[in-house]
């Protein structure tokens, strides 16, 4: 079957029963013809076909950003400052419409996918503000010499992303790429491909050129393994699962990529007899349940000193009972379904291996009775844990709180480290030094003391050990997105003679 082919002159309705590739500005469908489904988890029903990529879909993408790479990394900062503030200004006018599908494709509370939508808009605006940032140094250096330094693009960027965070992802991995005039390959996650084709439609219509964003939707072991190896690739930009990250980096080994990873985390909530119990149990129940719990930072490990941890159950409990999970379309839902029912089955077996190791179920543990269609789980605490269960070392990547408690600082710095991973973690007292000892001792990427929140545009984000490498949404990601070249400037008047005379 052959390629049919359509040139993209503006987005069109954001709803579609079937959505191509885009490839150098234009939507195609795979070479092969092929197409895959794309779900609503709330409720199993079909939502659209997709186009499937191959290895020739992937060709033809590098290809096109391969082509388009010599002009746009050409282009001024100011010019594509102008683009990415377009691309800002277009997500605005559309949040409502981009929510309601990535709703639908997500299965996420739709509270929850606005506010992901306005850090995608920070986000270009961030980058768009830093295009015209990029500077380098000068020194000046023996014998005449001055030196300086220019931040030129990597190349072409193979972006791969995970399902979490559809459209708020590509806006992490496109906005500080682009800003250093770099040009893209986007894979998204097979269970969440419309977004991010929705976006860079949206880039084209914001005047990024042809070629500059191109969006393929297929399996990561096929396309996004292949997308990875590509020798036309020459930098790779991962968020995903651990164990991907780690095969990635096989693969980029073979042509030497620069890559970045992103990938998971088991972060401590850490809360001390002196916090505001109650702030830090709302605190808590935000940062396992946002999101589901399918949230990189979820801080899955409450260490609370033994001197408040009844209490503190108590009051987390409280906040629990009052979150509402249900239809992700109503706004006031504050927890929507799992991605899938393989995704629900992951989580209730940890919950039931947690129970068999000995942990206590306080609250959840099952499929909420009133949402029968959909992957639901309610939120779930299991309590009488130790930092060597299993649920307390793997990461759940669903709405399951593990709560542990410590005796004392050194101690609660101890578990809190505990952990392969080292991606966020959060800090609760009122005691303004021991909340900055505790921060700079705890080996993670990120700590928040006293609130929920973790990511801004502005601060760089990233890991520690096993939750990978590499900072995003911050100056710091220019360093990702270019290379740094030195050049020596000779300014005598005449020649220098390096053998004398
Ligand atoms: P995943 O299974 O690793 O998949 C991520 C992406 O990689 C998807 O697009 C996937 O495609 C693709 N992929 C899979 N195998 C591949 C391969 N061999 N080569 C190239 N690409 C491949 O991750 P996920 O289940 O979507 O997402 C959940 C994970 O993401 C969690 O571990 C979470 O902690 C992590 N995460 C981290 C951050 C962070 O900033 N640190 C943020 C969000 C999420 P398919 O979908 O087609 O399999
Ligand atoms: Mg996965």
């Amino acid at each position: 079957m052959t390629a049919t082919v359509e040139t993209v002159v503006k987005p069109r309705a954001m709803e579609r029963e079937h959505y191509k590739l885009l490839i150098n500005g234009e939507q195609v469908d795979s070479a092969s013809g092929e197409t895959f489904d794309t779900y609503n988890p709330a409720t199993n029903a079909h939502l659209a076909t997709v186009a499937k990529a191959g290895e020739q879909d992937v060709d033809n993408a590098v290809a096109a950003a391969r082509a388009a790479f010599d002009k746009w990394q050409r282009t001024s900062g100011s010019q594509r400052n102008r683009i990415l503030m377009k691309v800002a200004e277009l997500l605005r006018e559309r949040t409502a419409d981009l929510a309601h599908i990535e709703t639908l494709n997500n299965g996420k509370a739709i509270q929850n996918v606005k506010a992901e939508i306005g850090q995608a808009i920070d986000d270009f605006e961030f980058f768009a503000g830093a295009s015209t940032k990029i500077t380098g140094i000068t020194t000046a250096l023996p014998g005449r010499h001055l030196g300086y330094t220019l931040r030129e693009p990597v190349g072409v960027c193979a972006q791969i992303i995970p399902w979490n965070y559809p459209l708020m992802m590509a806006a992490w991995k496109l906005a500080p790429a682009l800003a250093c005039g770099n040009t893209i390959v986007l894979k998204p996650a097979s269970n969440t491909p419309i977004s991010a084709l929705l976006l860079g439609e949206i880039c084209l219509e914001a005047g990024v050129p042809a070629g500059v964003v191109n969006v393929v939707t297929g399996p990561g072991s096929t396309v996004g393994n292949y997308l990875a190896g590509h020798p036309g690739v020459d930098k790779i930009a991962f968020t995903g699962e651990t164990t991907t990250g780690k095969q990635i980096m096989i693969t980029a080994a073979a042509t030497l990529k620069r890559i970045s990873l992103e990938l998971g985390g088991k972060s401590a909530n850490v809360i001390f007899e002196d916090a505001d119990i109650e702030g830090a149990a709302n605190g808590a129940a935000f940062a396992i349940y946002y999101s589901a719990g399918q949230s990189c930072e979820a801080r899955s490990r409450v260490l609370v000193h033994q001197s408040v941890y009844d209490q503190f159950v108590e009051a987390f409990l409280a906040r629990v009972s009052k979150l509402k999970v249900g239809d992700p379309m109503d706004p006031t839902t504050n927890i929507g379904s799992l991605i899938s029912q393989n995704q629900w089955d992951v989580v209730n077996g940890y919950v039931e291996k947690g129970q068999q190791e000995g942990a206590k179920l306080l609250t959840g543990g099952q499929r909420p009775e009133h949402m029968a269609a959909g992957n639901f789980y309610l939120p779930t605490a299991l309590a009488d844990v130790h930092n060597q269960m299993t649920v307390a070392q793997e990461e759940i990547f669903g709405p399951v709180l593990v709560i542990i408690p410590f005796k004392d600082e050194k101690e609660a710095i101890q578990l809190a480290n505990d952990s392969i991973y080292g991606l966020a973690g959060s800090v609760w007292t009122k005691d303004v030094g021991r909340a900055n000892r505790v921060a700079a001792a705890i080996r993670t990427g990120h700590v928040s003391i006293n609130t929920p929140y973790t990511a801004f545009p502005g601060l760089p984000f990233g890991g520690y050990k096993q939750s990978g490498f590499g900072r995003e949404m911050s100056m710091d990601a220019i360093e990702l997105y270019t290379e740094l070249k030195s050049v020596l400037v000779y300014t005598g008047e005449k020649p220098i003679n390096p053998y004398g005379g």
